[in-house]
């Protein structure tokens, strides 16, 4: 690992090895389920609004990455992840000598890092829908499922409507059936050129992680010693929104905001990870025998048996003697009361009178429990 990394970075010391770069993407997947099982957590207990929370959260997740990573992308250069394992994006074509990203670059690197994901998710889903889910990727093309109908509606509701709203729903079908169909391949064309980059990256053929850096003109490249000077020279809450000092009292206060809201997203630097690793034991813990053996209570003792009835059979002092024939138990049996007799004594009793000998309870020769004491 450390020779490989050595070797994979040593041509170019600011060039990101391929572990570096996983790491980064590993660490965005895992984001967004760690958020949302802290807040299922937190749901438990405030359910009035988190629910909400919950229902919206692939939303709400790019709402506040869009917050964040705009953030990290103005102020440090990097996405979230990036900055948080030491890198940048620079630009591959400089604009007056400086590599530093533009006001358009970072807002493509945003569509990039937020709107992607969402638009695969939402398309993922569809597709789930339109196949017909797990079933019918388990058991074959024979269980259709939802999916066919679902077109079979479209077009039977086509088939009643006239003019342009039929042409609509004849081409939405159609829309949908090209897209069962071929959503699988481009899907898993994107994971090949994912991939097929990452190799290329690894064996230095190429300077772009993703063919989405190679189309924005944007390079991952590792912080040097001149960014980390200039980024403690500036102080965790300098960046463009801090206003310049003025008198005015709403711009001071406008300037404490921002301050305010700017040290809260540096803030998320230390709290994401966290929540990832929270997470993560929170996926052990609930996987582990651990939580079961702390969680359980010891069984409760089994009750004693009730009080012999005035009226019923004593009970010999003599425990390994049977209360109805005073002698010592043969193929001995309990009655539902607890209490133990001879098999043939306890039968007959019961069959009889319909209850047990000794507390006179109800009971039904099928309540009877053989007891195997000795061989
Ligand atoms: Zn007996």
């Amino acid at each position: 690992m450390e020779f490989m990394s050595d070797m994979l970075g040593g041509a170019d010391a600011g060039k990101p090895s391929l572990f570096e770069i996983v790491a980064q993407h590993k660490m965005s997947e895992l984001l967004e389920p760690a958020l949302r099982h802290v807040t299922s957590v937190y749901a438990h207990r405030h359910p009035r609004y988190l629910v909400r929370v919950l229902n919206w959260h692939e939303e709400v997740y790019a709402a506040l990455m869009l917050l964040v990573e705009r953030h990290y992308l103005r102020s440090y250069g990097g996405s979230f992840a990036e900055h948080f394992y030491g890198t940048k994006r620079v630009r591959t074509r400089t604009i007056g000598g400086s590599s530093s990203l533009t006001r358009a670059d970072v807002w493509r690197s945003l569509v990039l890092l937020v709107g992607l994901p969402l638009a695969k998710s939402r398309l993922d889903q569809l597709y789930e829908r339109l196949s017909g889910g797990e079933a019918a990727r388990l058991l074959g093309g024979a269980f259709s499922g939802s999916g066919r109908p679902v077109e079979t509606a479209a077009t039977a509701a086509a088939g009643r409507q006239t003019g342009i709203r039929r042409r609509l729903a004849v081409a939405r079908a159609a829309a949908l059936r090209l897209f069962e169909r071929y959503y699988p391949h481009v899907n898993a064309a994107y994971h090949m050129a994912t991939m097929l980059y990452y190799l290329a990256y690894m064996f230095d053929r190429t300077d772009y992680n993703s063919p989405w850096l190679h189309l924005l003109g944007l390079q991952v490249r590792r912080l040097s010693a001149a960014d980390y000077r200039a980024m403690s020279e500036r102080g965790p809450a300098a960046s463009s929104l801090a206003a310049p000092p003025n008198g005015s009292v709403l711009r001071a206060t406008r300037n404490l905001v921002a301050r305010l809201l700017t040290g809260g997203l540096d803030l998320l630097k230390a709290m994401l990870p966290l929540s990832i690793f929270f997470y993560r034991f929170l996926e052990w813990w609930h996987r582990s025998d651990f939580h079961r053996k702390i969680q359980q209570t010891p069984a409760p003792p089994p009750p004693m048996p009730p009080r012999p009835h005035p009226d019923g059979a004593a009970v010999p002092e003599d425990r390994s003697l049977c209360p109805i024939c005073s002698q010592p138990r043969t193929n001995p049996a309990m009655s539902p009361s607890g209490y133990v007799f001879c098999y043939p004594c306890i039968h007959r009793h019961i069959a009889d009178t319909g209850a047990c000998p000794v507390t006179l309870a109800k009971a039904r020769p099928a309540d009877i429990r053989k007891l195997y004491t000795e061989v």
